[in-house]
């Protein structure tokens, strides 16, 4: 079997369904997006926390986040009920008052570029947080920011596409993509498939790389297993709380139902597709969890109803997205870092853009392009969960 389309898209995670709905939005026809799963989210999307901030220390970070806020509010209505954007807000607590400065000027910062921050003084974060406890200096909330549903915001796109044409073909795992002489991408599928297009985005997610491998493109997003934590249900906690973060010891915490989530990264957590769930990894955050929030740390760890999956990183946590060097028609969003959820309605638009009117206007993504790792032009961010 062979099908001629005019964008292929590997991958039906948030990012690629965001892609697919943008382009279709814009009036493109034969849209195909190949999956090897049975279903879309299947891989990271489905295990992410859903977090979304504008509280980021780089501008493109900042920017993706400010835009994928718009493309959310506009897209409000047609996702309906129960909303896939919950303003919760996200707080950024500390301890130390020389951290707190650094978290001024980084407000300072966001603030000029027009983020809504606040920074905050022990009693205001107390009354934001009571069920924070430690010693507290201050902090900063971002009221616009909250949680996003990664499934139901997936769900949304595909749907969306699919009524703007688009086709969505499950059990297509991509396994090799040749150039051929007419200058199409021919993609073969392990089921023995074969689509072709002038247009291929690999929006593979953690798998990024040995898709790119396949069209010898070198590509730096390494797979590195995260894990959240269920707590049992914890009482006494306010109805909303924001995403709350221990900018001390990098503990965060949000609410589900009556339970809570935490997270926490691990620094030597070693790349690879290792999503083995390990339930002694509770220990490395036991004593900050039991030091900050000791209400919640009372209600115990659910490892039962816990998880990992995968983030897709890149050597500087940002998302490589744009067109790929060498490569005519081949387009990259990927290694998001952790971001891939918040940042898949920029992401979805900036791409959209760049494949029909070739330049992202939305939001100018040049300083996501893969080529800044050759020339060392990588970007710094501080704000890294
Ligand atoms: C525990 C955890 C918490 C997280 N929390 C947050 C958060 O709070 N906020 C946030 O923004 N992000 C968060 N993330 C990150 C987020 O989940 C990812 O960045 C995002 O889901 C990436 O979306 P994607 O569509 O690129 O990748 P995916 O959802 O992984 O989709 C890629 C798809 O490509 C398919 N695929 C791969 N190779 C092939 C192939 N050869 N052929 C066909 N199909 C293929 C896969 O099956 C997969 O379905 C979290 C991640 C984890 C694991």
């Amino acid at each position: 079997m062979e099908e001629r389309a005019s964008v292929l898209i590997v991958g039906a995670g948030v990012v690629g369904c965001a892609v697919a709905f943008e382009l279709t939005r814009k009036g493109a026809r034969g849209v195909v997006v190949l999956e090897r799963e049975p279903l879309p989210g299947a891989g990271s999307t489905s295990r992410a926390n859903g977090g979304i901030r504008a509280q980021f220390t780089t501008e493109i970070n900042l920017r993706m986040s400010l835009l994928s806020m718009e493309v959310l509010d506009s897209l409000e209505e047609e996702i309906g009920a129960p909303p896939a954007y919950r303003k919760a807000g996200y707080l950024f607590l500390t301890g130390s008052p020389e951290r707190l400065e650094a978290m001024k000027k980084a407000a300072e910062f966001q603030r000029r570029l027009g983020v809504s921050v606040e920074v905050l003084d022990a009693a205001q974060v107390r009354r934001r947080a009571p069920y924070a406890a430690g010693e507290i200096a201050g902090g900063t909330f971002g009221a616009r920011d909250g949680f996003i549903d990664p499934g139901r915001l997936c769900t949304f796109y595909l749907s969306g596409a699919s009524r703007g044409g688009a086709s969505f073909q499950f059990g297509q795992d991509v396994v090799g993509i040749d150039r051929r002489a007419d200058g199409t991408w021919a993609v073969r599928s392990a089921a023995g498939a074969t689509f072709t297009a002038p247009v291929l985005v690999n929006a593979a997610g953690a798998w990024a790389a040995p898709v790119a491998a396949l069209l010898g493109l070198d590509l730096p997003v390494s797979p590195v297993r995260r894990h959240l934590f269920l707590t049992g249900p914890v009482a006494g906690l306010p109805p909303v709380i924001p995403m709350t973060i221990d900018a001390d010891s990098g503990v965060l915490v949000r609410r589900e139902g009556e339970r809570v989530l935490v997270a926490y990264s691990n620094p030597d957590e070693p790349a690879g597709y290792n999503t083995a769930f390990d339930p002694a990894f509770v220990e490395r955050f036991a004593d900050p969890l039991q030091a900050r929030f000791p209400g919640i740390a009372e209600a115990g760890i659910d490892t039962r109803r816990s998880w990992s999956g995968l983030y897709e990183v890149t050597p500087d946590h940002h998302a490589i997205v744009g067109a790929a060097p060498g490569l005519p028609g081949v387009y990259l969003a990927n290694g998001f870092s952790g971001h891939g959820v918040m940042h898949a309605p920029a992401t979805g638009r900036c791409l959209a853009e760049l494949v029909l009117e070739g330049r992202a206007t939305s939001v100018d993504v040049s300083p996501l392009s893969l080529d800044r790792f050759a020339r060392g032009d990588l970007i710094h961010e501080t704000m890294v969960l």
